[in-house]
């Protein structure tokens, strides 16, 4: 059987991430990834080579030098010298509503409010008790009022991760918003060059990593047999570590610590997930009449949000990756791309689609979280992901990093 340090199960960010600790820290690792492909939601599209080289993500876009844990990486593999700022376009995006797209700054949000219901709002909250295990939904209504909550911040925060975020905690484990401290030495919000898959090559190249490789039952071994854990591929092949790190969404998590840790999956199976379905085009700048901007929000549609390259202009061509609800058709998803973009169909030089399986926090899920890291401790399995403290590439990556600390020092 082959052996390893570590095995790691999912080559997202949260599962390179991990793997590139271990392999720092002298240990034989090994990252399992399902996919032809390594980086998961990190998905940067590459077009055309040499001189008509172009790339855009389909999946995730945007860094912050609130980013710690990647940053750290970042400073220690080299990466940190591709890092680009994000330009000028960042700060515009434009609202779908009845048809109409209205271009908009951040501030202009705030116009889109009814007023007299924010001032009403605001002196209810200011002589109110503030409680603590809100929704996002019951957070916001009671600062701007239910209306401008629905109206106009839901659209914009739904976008955000590609779902509606009405019952995700306001506060706590898988919230949206989190108090992180910036790196005043690194520009606030960036890509790298190439985009993030250049984080992805660099962490896939200084660490282990099979691709097609699908992970379809993990149990413990006994002492007699070395101990550790035993991962099995689809494909019969069997693998020993001394320690392994799931980093699967919630779901396969699920699946596949059911048999040997019920106590882990039991917990791991009350995170909701939704489906999202990707899709994203290039086409001829001369083709798009839409100002250059960083995002597309509508306020009702099939999608929850259109992201551009924008912010990293080119001067040929444009992308934009719209993330669809799932149950729609590619016929309808293309239909509503042209219509938004105002092109015709043979505009669209390239079409890609992903999908991709986000977790659904709701209120409760800090007990979900607390119950899955007692289930871990005095362990040598890691569980690390985007369901942890939230979404963001930074919360996958501190997660990896502090399971790896606890893993390297459990005896
Ligand atoms: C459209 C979109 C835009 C986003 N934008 C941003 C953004 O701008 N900034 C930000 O910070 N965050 C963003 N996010 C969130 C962030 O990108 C993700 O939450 C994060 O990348 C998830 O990483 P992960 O490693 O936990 O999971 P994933 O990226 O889902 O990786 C899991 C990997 O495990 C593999 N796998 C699954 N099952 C098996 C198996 N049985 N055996 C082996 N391998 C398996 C999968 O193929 C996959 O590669 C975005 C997410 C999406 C979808």
């Amino acid at each position: 059987m082959e052996q390893r340090d570590v095995i790691v199960i999912g080559g997202g960010i949260a599962g390179l991430s991990f793997a590139w600790h271990a392999t720092r820290a002298g240990q034989r690792a090994l990252v399992l990834e399902a996919t032809p492909r390594p980086g998961g939601c990190l998905d940067s599209r590459r077009v055309g080579a040499g001189s008509a080289a172009y790339w855009y993500e389909l999946g995730a876009h945007t860094c912050y030098n609130s980013y710690q844990a990647l940053l750290e990486i970042a400073d220690a593999t080299g990466l940190g010298a591709l890092i680009r700022p994000r330009g000028e376009a960042r700060k515009r995006f434009a609202l779908l509503r009845d048809g109409r797209l209205t271009t908009m700054g951040p501030l202009s949000v705030f116009r889109q409010f009814s007023w007299w219901q924010l001032a009403g709002s605001l002196l209810r909250a200011l002589f109110s008790r503030k409680r603590p295990g809100l929704t996002t939904r019951a957070h916001f209504s009671r600062l701007v009022g239910a209306d401008n909550y629905q109206r106009v911040l839901a659209p914009f925060l739904s976008a955000v991760p590609s779902q509606a975020v009405d019952d995700f905690p306001a506060s706590g484990a898988g919230s949206l918003f989190k108090k992180r401290t910036r790196r005043k030495d690194v520009i606030k919000t960036f890509s790298f060059d190439g985009g993030l898959g250049a984080v992805v090559d660099k962490l896939a190249g200084l660490v282990e990593t099979r691709t097609g490789a699908v992970v379809s039952a993990l149990r413990p071994r006994a002492d007699g047999d070395g101990g550790g854990y035993q991962v099995e591929l689809a494909d019969g092949t069997a693998l020993g570590a001394r320690a392994v790190a799931l980093a699967v969404g919630p779901a396969t998590a699920t699946r596949l610590l059911a048999p040997a840790f019920p106590a882990l999956a039991a917990p791991l199976g009350r995170i909701a997930t939704v489906d999202v379905d990707s899709v994203g085009v290039v086409v001829a700048r001369s083709a798009v009449a839409l100002p250059e901007l960083a995002f597309i929000v509508p306020a009702a549609d099939i999608f929850w949000s259109a992201v551009t390259r924008d912010p990293l202009p080119d001067p040929t061509r444009r992308a934009f990756a719209f993330h669809f609800r799932p149950g729609h058709s590619q016929d309808e998803r293309l239909a509503c791309i042209t219509r938004v973009l105002g092109v015709p169909a043979d505009a669209l030089e390239v079409v890609h689609t992903r999908s991709t399986t986000l977790p659904s926090p709701t209120l409760g899920h800090d007990a979900v979280v607390a119950e899955l890291d007692r289930g871990l401790a005095g362990t040598r399995l890691a569980l690390t992901g985007n369901y942890f403290a939230g979404l963001a590439i930074e919360d996958c990556v501190a997660r990896s990093k502090a399971e790896w600390t606890r893993v390297a020092t459990t005896t």
